[in-house]
């Protein structure tokens, strides 16, 4: 019978790996099918820019499918039986059964992390998130955007330059940007400074309510939309269906992108964590989008009895928009540390603009992987 290969999820991990797998496995009887929760790709990087009020493509995946014979079943998978190869779904087929399986779900926002944030917090994870919040944002007047990280900060730039009447803060248990240079930090305080936006940087979060937030000092900080941007998590269905994951819940995989539990399981993007030269892979659309390349790769060539590869998975930048005319490209070594090279202003965010737009390029050409491309 005819082997097939089953990827979970349409974003760029998963995408990546449907059509690539596809692309290699034309002319043989093998099939693939991609399950995906909704009919349309989510450019998930510009979230922010969407709930910004700003128009992203429509991008319907049966388009970025059209001509590569990959099969996409429109459904929620609910579960995953790894004894009999089975998915279960939440709508017709109600199950697909596979040879190969490529996990790709993603991730979503860490509610969980303060008490009252499911209650109270908007995020940008999601699409429907995101709309979610472009509806609130059109008639709030104070945001606090949480999380000193590459969502928060970008979040909290493009809503004060899309909305100058809005008061928003950006606050965070750290420092602002951690992890990057010292010249790309100052960049992004002049940037806070020049668009209006209050950062307060050490100011860790004890809880979320309908009026703004609880701080740990016992401080209150109003704010009529609370925006929760620190850090983002996975669903359980990993770990619950016995597929071995980190303590986050991540699919622990091995070089060659398998599960190191279950070798006919393959696992990408954010839902996964792989070897790289600096430690495990951390969620970015930068690993995701080689990840799924690759093992689609590797998929296809395990469905016909061909040696797996090594995968390849560097750093190469840290792209940061900050509005529509400013941004910090933090430049950094294959291990994800930062160099002392940043690109600012108007060059950075053209940059990022090319990279964003080639990504999705990407997902209608994946052609061969090379690296930053
Ligand atoms: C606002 C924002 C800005 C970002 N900016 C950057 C950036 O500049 N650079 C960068 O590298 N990264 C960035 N990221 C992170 C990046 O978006 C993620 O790392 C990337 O989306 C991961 O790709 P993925 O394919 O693993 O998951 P996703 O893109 O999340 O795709 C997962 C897919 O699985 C589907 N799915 C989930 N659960 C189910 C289910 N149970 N059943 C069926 N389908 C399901 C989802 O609908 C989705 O289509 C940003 C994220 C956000 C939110």
């Amino acid at each position: 019978m005819a082997e097939r290969i089953v990827v979970l999820g349409a974003g760029y991990a998963g995408l990546g790996a449907a059509k690539r797998a596809a692309r290699r496995l034309r002319g043989t009887d093998a099939r693939v099918t991609l399950v995906n929760v909704s009919d349309r790709f989510v450019e998930r990087v510009r979230l922010h820019q969407f709930a910004a009020g700003q128009a992203l493509a429509d991008l319907p995946l049966r388009g970025l499918l059209d001509g590569t014979g990959v099969e996409l079943v429109v459904a929620g998978v609910t579960g995953l039986d790894l004894g009999t190869r089975v998915v279960r779904l939440d709508a017709v087929p109600y199950e697909v059964s596979y040879d190969v399986l490529v996990y790709a779900l993603g991730s979503g926002a860490d509610l969980d992390a303060a008490p009252g944030a499911a209650e109270h917090a908007f995020t940008l994870a999601t699409a429907d998130g995101a709309a979610r919040l472009r509806s609130r944002l059109a008639e709030a007047r104070t945001v606090a955007v949480v999380g000193g990280g590459l969502t928060g900060i970008e979040a909290a730039a493009e809503f004060k330059e899309a909305h100058p009447r809005l008061e928003v803060q950006l606050i965070c248990a750290g420092p602002v940007g951690d992890g990057l240079s010292a010249a790309a930090r100052r960049h992004l305080h002049h940037a806070f400074h020049r668009l209006g936006v209050t950062v307060h940087e050490y100011t860790p979060v004890a809880g979320i309510g309908p009026d703004g937030l609880l701080l740990d000092d016992g401080r209150a900080a109003s704010a009529d939309t609370v925006v929760w941007a620190a850090g983002f998590r996975v669903a359980g269905l990993a770990a619950a269906s016995g597929l071995a994951t980190d303590e986050q819940g991540r699919v622990l995989v091995d070089a060659t992108l398998r599960s190191v539990s279950h070798p006919e399981v393959f696992g990408v993007g954010d839902a996964a964590t792989a070897p790289t030269a600096g430690g495990r892979s951390r969620m970015s659309c930068q690993t995701g989008l080689p990840m799924g390349l690759q093992a689609g790769d590797a998929a296809a060539r395990l469905v016909t009895g061909r040696d797996l590869r090594p995968a390849r998975i560097r750093y190469l930048w840290q792209n940061i928009s900050l509005g529509r005319r400013d941004g910090v490209t933090q430049f950094t070594r294959a291990d994800d540390s930062p160099l002392g090279v940043v690109l600012t202003g108007r060059a950075s965010a053209r940059y990022k603009e090319a990279v964003t737009r080639g990504t999705v390029w990407r997902m209608r050409h994946p052609g061969p992987y090379r690296p930053g491309a």
